[in-house]
Formats: structure tokens, sequence, C-alpha cells
């Protein structure tokens, strides 16, 4: 569970099946919001004085559909399981760079290495089933939506902005077959990222580019080998061959070479942006970091990033809540300070909204897979990552979450 998180003094956790869940959202029994948690890797999943709804207990179907390829599943369980529950069929989909997140990976437009060439998770999915904030219960299935206005905007809003209008506990998902990876996981000198920025922007949207940077920098590049082929990409430049993984689950931990040291206790909060290429502003751009990384407050603190771009862009930017799709890279900053240190905790997010503002020229956008409702720039951030969706966004909140039981939009 998140540290910061699991520190917080809640309430308690909500363990409600279906049978339940509508009522307690129908009526206001509770401090609101009331908070959502399926993998419980995110600072948010509880706070202090709330109630957390647990999902992992009650929502862990798992059922592969041969004939049409699809999953469907329970949104209890985390994308290690999910992956895992496939395996046995040669099945998969886009995952992050870890296991561990559970539905609000799927639901807030979460990437990974293989979203260059297959898209977003949240791409995957062609029905959703839950409660809306008023406590009505849905099942919205892609196709249905079609010449539909106003259940189009519900889909739309279910895609990559659902943690505010509802609890999602069913999702279908479509597959892919599992495919070897090539992966190439190096620590570099800082002089040489901006280097690796605009190489891997000329690559083939089978290879994506993801970095970090802490005490050092570490690459880490991943390519798909569909049908067995071998890597024309990454032993080229590593000058050896890169290592062969199975599938997504057996890739290295990302960000291990990022640092010698054992691992402080900490809490952190988390802040993704969205862009465009770095091209030729990468050098002056990484300068600017480097001086922020000789001031970064805490050694737990990061910034890291991942490559979007090729599938990703496909997809009509009106279509989902996920409305950056032209966004080529997704660079993210962890903000980490020691628990109960509070000075601490203040300076770290200082440093986080000094080095957001450094990636904004570049990196308008925001990913708001972590929401922050907790913190003074939610609302720059929900302009950021919604744009000229915001407003008709607060309008499907005000219809089907009246109450603000869930999170503030
Ligand atoms: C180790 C690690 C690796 C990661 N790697 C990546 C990565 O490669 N790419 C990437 O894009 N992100 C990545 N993330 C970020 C992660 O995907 C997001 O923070 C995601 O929202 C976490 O979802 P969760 O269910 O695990 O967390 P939770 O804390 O349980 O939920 C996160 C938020 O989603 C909402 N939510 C969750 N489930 C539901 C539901 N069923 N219905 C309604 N609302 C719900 C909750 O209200 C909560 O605010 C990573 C995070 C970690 C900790």
């Amino acid at each position: 569970m998140n540290a910061l998180a699991q520190d917080a003094r809640s309430e308690g956790r909500l363990i409600l099946g279906p049978e339940l869940l509508p009522a307690v959202l129908a009526h206001p029994l509770h401090p609101t919001p009331l908070l959502v948690s399926s993998g419980a890797t995110s600072s948010r999943c509880a706070g202090d004085g709330l109630w957390t709804l647990d999902l992992r207990r009650r929502y862990r179907e798992l059922r592969y559909q041969v004939e049409s390829s699809q999953v469907t599943i329970g949104t209890g369980l985390t994308m290690a399981e999910l992956l895992e529950g496939l395996r046995s069929d040669r099945r998969a989909l886009p995952i992050g760079l870890s296991g561990l997140p559970g539905s609000g990976f799927l639901l807030t437009g979460g990437m990974g290495p293989l979203s260059r060439s297959q898209g977003l998770a949240m791409d995957h999915i062609q029905r959703i089933e839950g409660v809306w904030g008023n406590g009505e219960p849905f099942n919205v299935h892609r196709d249905h939506v079609i010449g539909d206005e106003r259940a189009a905007s519900y889909w739309r809003g279910l895609l990559g902005a659902a943690p505010f209008l509802a609890v999602v506990t069913g999702l279908e998902l479509r597959t892919h077959p599992i495919e070897p990876l090539a992966v190439l996981q190096e620590r570099i000198a800082v002089e040489l990222l901006p280097n690796w920025i605009r190489l891997a922007e000329q690559w083939p949207s089978s290879a994506s580019l993801q970095w970090s940077w802490g005490d050092y920098v570490e690459i880490y590049a991943v390519q798909g080998l569909p049908d067995g082929c071998t890597s024309d990409l990454l032993p080229a430049l590593a000058g050896d061959a890169a290592e062969i993984c199975a599938d997504q689950l057996s890739l290295p931990a990302f960000g291990r070479l990022t640092t010698d040291r054992q691992p402080l206790p900490s809490h952190c909060e988390v802040l993704g942006r969205l862009g465009q290429r770095w091209g030729e502003e990468a050098e002056s751009v990484v300068d600017h970091l480097r001086e922020l990384m000789m001031r970064r407050p805490h050694p737990s603190c990061r910034i890291s990033a991942q490559q979007l771009g090729g599938a990703t862009g496909t997809v009509e930017s009106a279509s989902t809540s996920f409305i950056h799709r032209n966004a080529e890279w997704k660079p993210w900053i962890t903000a980490a300070w020691t628990p109960e240190d509070r000075a601490g905790r203040q300076h770290s997010l200082d440093w986080m909204e000094r080095v957001s503002e450094a990636l904004m020229a570049l990196n308008p956008g925001v990913h708001l897979a972590q929401l922050h409702d907790h913190l003074p720039f939610h609302d720059q951030e929900l302009k950021d990552a919604f744009g000229s969706w915001l407003p008709s966004l607060k309008q499907l909140k005000a219809e089907l979450d009246p109450d603000q039981r869930l999170c503030r939009l």
C-alpha cells in the first residue's frame, strides 16, 4: 500500500458488494469524499478522517472468452493479477512499468512500454459497469453509445475521469497475444540524456524509451518482438544484445539503477505532465532539470519520463477524457519527504512545483493518474488535464454525483 495512505488517520475501510454499494453512495452517511482503493498504490486511496471503499476483496472476477479474445474483470485486481490470469491463454494488454497498480491504472489512462505499439490500457475497455456517485448503477458498452449523445458523454467521462463520477466495479477489455520483449537498461551520464531523448523520437512505435533520474540517470528502452523476430534496434544501440524477456511481467524493475542506497522510509506525491517532442530543446530542458536535481530536498525525489506517440495518438482526442492524444512524452515528478517532517513535505512539494514549471513549456498537459484534491494545485491540474472538456465534465459531475460523494472536480 502507498506509504502516505497507510499512515493516514483514516476512518476505516468499507468492503461492500454490489448489493450494498448503491445504497451507501446514495445516502450521506459518511464524510465526503468517499475515497476509493483498487491497487492502493496512490497517496489518495486513504486520507485523514475519510472512509475508503476497498475494492480488493469483493471485485476479483477474471473470465477470458476465447471467441472474442476479451476478458471480463472485477476492479479489485492488480495489473499483475490480470496478466497472470491471462498468461495460460497467451494473452495480455499493455500495463505500466509495474504490476502493482490496480484498476486506477486502467481508468485514468495509464501507459507503459507497449503503449506506443498497442495504445493506452484504457483504449482496450469495451464495457464498464459500476455505480454513479448518486447511487445509480450503470453498465455501458462501447458499441451501445454510438449515436446516443448522452450515453457517449457518459462513456467519455468514464474513460479517463471515472474517479470523479463513479465507482467502477467491472470491466471488459480487449487483449493481444503475448509477445517477447527486448529491454536495454543502463546507467548513463546525464550529458547523454538529451541524445537518447532525440534518438528515441526517431524510433518506430514498436520501441519506447523510459528514463528515471535519481542519484544517477537510468535509461530503460523496450521493444516488442512479435512472431519471434529479433530486435533490430536495441542491440545496435547497446553494442551488445539487450536482455530478452518472455512478457511484461518478466521485465526488470524500472528505476533500480538510479541509486546504490537502500531506500529510506518516505512519503511522496507524484505529478505527471504530458507534452510534445523535446527535439532540439532537450539540452536546455535537461540543463534546467539538472539544476533542480542538485537542489532536490530528499534523496528519493526523482524526475522520470515515459514515451508516448504511435498508437496512443491514433484515438480521437474528443472520444475520451484523456485529451492529450498528441503527447509524445509523459515526464513525472516524485516529491518525497521523511514521514512526519512537515517542513520537509512543504519543501518537497515546492520543489515539485518548480520542476513542473520547468517542464511546462514543452509539457503543458497533465496526466491525472494521482488525485490531488488535498493539495493547493488540484484546480490547475484539472484544467491542464481536461482542457476545454472540463466544463462538460463538470456538468456530468453535477448530474451523476451532485452531492460530491466522490473526489471534487
Ligand atoms: C510502482 C508504480 C508503477 C507505476 N507505473 C505506472 C506506469 O508505468 N504508467 C502509468 O501511467 N502510471 C503508473 N503508475 C501510476 C498508477 O498507475 C496510478 O497512480 C493509478 O491511478 C494507480 O491505481 P491503483 O488502483 O493502483 O491505485 P489507487 O490508489 O487504489 O487508486 C488510484 C485512484 O484511482 C481511483 N480509482 C481506483 N479504482 C477505481 C475504480 N474502480 N472506480 C473509481 N475510481 C477508482 C481512486 O479513487 C484513486 O484516487 C505507477 C504507480 C506505481 C505505484
